[in-house]
This record gives C-alpha cells, sequence and structure tokens, in this order.
C-alpha cells in the first residue's frame, strides 16, 4: 500500500485523485484536508478512512468531530490544521490539490518532513521556486507535477535528463475567448469565463484559464520545475488540447505527450511515477480529431499573459505581486464585483505600486500577499 496525503480533497484535483484511490486499489489515504465542502468531505472520510483530516474553519471542526465521532479519526483545522496533514507521519506523497497561495507553508511543511510532492498547487512554485526546488533537494523529495502540461514535460524528459534542452513546447487551448478582441471581453461575464471549452477544473482556474493568466503561471512553474530559462519556454496555441506540451532538445528532435484531455492521467502518473497503471477511459482517435491545429498566442488581448513574463523577467517577489492580484482580483470577479477586463488592471496595479524585494524570504512572500490583498481590496 502507498501511503498518502491530499490537500484539497473535495475539489476537481481532489475529487480525481480520491477516483484513483478507488480504482486502484492500493493506495491508501492516511490523511485530508478540504475548505468548507462538510458534507462530501464526511462522505470522503466514510468511505477512505484516513486517521487525519482538517477543514478550514474551527467551528466547522467542531461539528465534523461530532459527525465522524464513531471513527477515531482526529479532526483539525486552520493553518495548523493544513500543516498536520501535510506532514502526517504516515503518508508518504502529499497531493497538493488546494488552491492558492494557501498552498504555500503546508507544502513547505510536507517538503521538511520528507514527504514527495504531487503538485498541482502551482501558486507555490509561482511565487517561492526560488525556496522550494533547493528545499526539496536538501530534503531528497522528489517534486512530481500533476499540472497536464509539467506532466507531459515531464515524460518527454524520461530517459533523457542528461541532455540539454533547447525549449519546451508549453500547450494552451487558448481558453474560451480565443480569437475575440479587447471589445468584445469587455462585455464577458462570469458565466462566459466559467464555460472552458476543454477542461472541467474548479473556478478560480477556469477564470485563469480564460484570462492567459494560467498560462502565465504555468510558465513560471515550468521554469522551476524544470531549471530553464525563461526564452526557453514558448507559449503554443493548440485548440483541440491533445498535445499537452512538448520538449526540443539541441539536436532539433521535438518529444510531445498526447492524450485526450482527462486530469486523472498526470494525477496517477505523478502517484506511481515511474510506473505506469492502467487507466479507463476515452483514447485519442486521430482520424476523428481530423487535425491538430497551431496559433501564436495574442499577448495584446490577453495582456495577463504578457504581464506574467515581466513579471518572471523581474524576478524576486514580483511573480508573487502577480499572483496575489490575480487571486484576489478573481475571488472579486467570482463575486460579480468587478469586471472580466479588470482582472488583469488590477494585476498591472500591483505590479506597478508594490514594493519590490530582490530574494524574498518565506515571510517577505507571505507579507507581500498581504500587503497586495490590502491593496486590491481596499480599493475594488
Ligand atoms: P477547486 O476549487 O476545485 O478545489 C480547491 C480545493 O481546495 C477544495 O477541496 C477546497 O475545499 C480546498 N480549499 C479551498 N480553500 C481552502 C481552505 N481555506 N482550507 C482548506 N482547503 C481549502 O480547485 P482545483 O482542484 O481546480 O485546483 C486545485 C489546484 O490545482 C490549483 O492550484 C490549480 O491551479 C491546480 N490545477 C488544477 C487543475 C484542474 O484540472 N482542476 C489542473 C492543473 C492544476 P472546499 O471545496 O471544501 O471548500
Amino acid at each position: 500500500m502507498k501511503k498518502i496525503a491530499i490537500l484539497g480533497s473535495t475539489g476537481s484535483i481532489g475529487t480525481q485523485t480520491l477516483d484513483i484511490v478507488r480504482a486502484q486499489g492500493d493506495l491508501q489515504v492516511t490523511a485530508m484536508a478540504a475548505g468548507h465542502n462538510m458534507d462530501l468531505f464526511e462522505q470522503q472520510i466514510r468511505e477512505f478512512l484516513p486517521k487525519n483530516v482538517a477543514l478550514w474553519e474551527e467551528k466547522d471542526a467542531l461539528e465534523l468531530r461530532a459527525r465522524v465521532a464513531d471513527l477515531g479519526v482526529k479532526v483539525h483545522y486552520g493553518m495548523e490544521g493544513l500543516m498536520e496533514i501535510a506532514a502526517d507521519p504516515d503518508s508518504e506523497i502529499l497531493v497538493t490539490a488546494i488552491v492558492g497561495m494557501l498552498g504555500l507553508r503546508p507544502t513547505v511543511a510536507a517538503i521538511q518532513s520528507g514527504k514527495n510532492i504531487a503538485l498541482a498547487n502551482k501558486e507555490t512554485l509561482v511565487t517561492a521556486g526560488h525556496l522550494i526546488m533547493p528545499m526539496a533537494k536538501e530534503y531528497d523529495v522528489q517534486i512530481l507535477p500533476v499540472d497536464s502540461e509539467h506532466s507531459a514535460i515531464f515524460q518527454a524528459l524520461n530517459g533523457e535528463r542528461a541532455n540539454k534542452i533547447d525549449k519546451i513546447l508549453l500547450t494552451a487551448s487558448g481558453g474560451p475567448f480565443r480569437g475575440k478582441t479587447l471589445e468584445e471581453l469587455a462585455n464577458v461575464t462570469l458565466e462566459d469565463a466559467l464555460n472552458h471549452p476543454n477542461w472541467s477544473m474548479g473556478k478560480k482556474i477556469t477564470v485563469d484559464s480564460s484570462t492567459l493568466v494560467n498560462k502565465g503561471l504555468e510558465v513560471m512553474e515550468a521554469k522551476w520545475l524544470f531549471g530553464v530559462e525563461l526564452d526557453q519556454i514558448e507559449v503554443v496555441v493548440q485548440p483541440q488540447s491533445v498535445i499537452h506540451s512538448m520538449v526540443q532538445y539541441e539536436d532539433g528532435s521535438i518529444i510531445a505527450q498526447l492524450g485526450t484531455p482527462d486530469m486523472r492521467l498526470p494525477i496517477q502518473y505523478a502517484l506511481y511515477y515511474p510506473k505506469r497503471r492502467p487507466l479507463g477511459g476515452k483514447r485519442l482517435d486521430f482520424s476523428a480529431l481530423g487535425s491538430i491545429t497551431f496559433e501564436k498566442p495574442d499577448l495584446k488581448t490577453f495582456h495577463g499573459l504578457a504581464l506574467a513574463y515581466e513579471a518572471m523577467r523581474a524576478g524576486g517577489n514580483v511573480p508573487t505581486i502577480f499572483n496575489a492580484a490575480n487571486e484576489a482580483a478573481v475571488a472579486l470577479f467570482l463575486k460579480k464585483k468587478i469586471s472580466y477586463l479588470q482582472i488583469t488592471e488590477i494585476i498591472e496595479d500591483c505590479m506597478r505600486n508594490c514594493a519590490f524585494i530582490g530574494e524574498p524570504k518565506l515571510e517577505e512572500i507571505l507579507d507581500t500577499e498581504a500587503q497586495v490583498r490590502e491593496r486590491v481590496e481596499s480599493r475594488w
């Protein structure tokens, strides 16, 4: 039995991770955390019988404790609770399926207690890649990508580690608004933005995919995960989402990973790496697909991607400013308090106005996040 812990078990990645646990039969969930979805969380606890669980709010944890009193499970709460789950003594690997910078401290706690990380929470590497990657090396733990593009790159690097990468071709679907003009984007509603053409995901990442901010976050994630320079990462729009990303080597050879858009594949690959396991579901049918097409991303209309490159080039805490501003802005957009185009306006405003820190430590990253959040919440 391989023992796993999950942060964010009730979300899109979390529930698909549990689908894999159900299907494979040789994974045991020893600990898991969720936010507010108590009913689903209780069902999951009853099915998977972890010893340690956590909810975000103290009052929810107290209620859950009473609900699952018959199971002898320990119920934690708050950031301390997330850290307990992340560093659960019984688990070997932590799936970070929580959304946002909230994942940062628990990921650090897991690395420092020697857990391998199946990393879905890209915000951790975006904001603290310069701390996380050396820390993983120091504690001899693996950071196994769950993001489909990064899993594709990881798979395309198999057996090639000694070879020089020329560039990474990071594919993008282009989102639901590919081909639209800025004028057309001005009228985008929340419902439009939540309607992704190829992938079914949590709300925040679905909005990020529509603005291409998600692709910007992925560029930053790829830089840290694979140790390449920013100029070696090229975003290629591939609207059918069947090529999940590619690596070009110095001899011009390009290795790609393809498949139907199904997040269970990269989750399962991370959990069993380097082994592959059977996985049901649709297979790619090339004759039915007909064609795979490619485009350049439209950086003028989707300014969020251009800002992401700018943030990464600036370095220091600017990727944190970019990310925290986006998190705060998307939260407002999800509450219908700002318009769609204001998301990138807010990111740009924060990048131009928040103080720069060169080599931020963990506390400085968290301080930057708090300052950005305060700025956004006080102005919009
Ligand atoms: P969801 O919104 O679907 O799920 C988020 C999870 O985090 C839920 O379980 C939620 O709990 C939990 N959570 C939220 N706030 C808290 C909190 N304060 N304390 C504890 N738990 C909390 O997100 P996704 O699964 O879509 O995304 C998760 C991460 O994976 C993100 O970083 C995303 O970028 C990344 N990712 C996702 C992909 C996808 O296909 N979905 C693809 C690639 C990367 P609850 O619902 O109970 O409140």
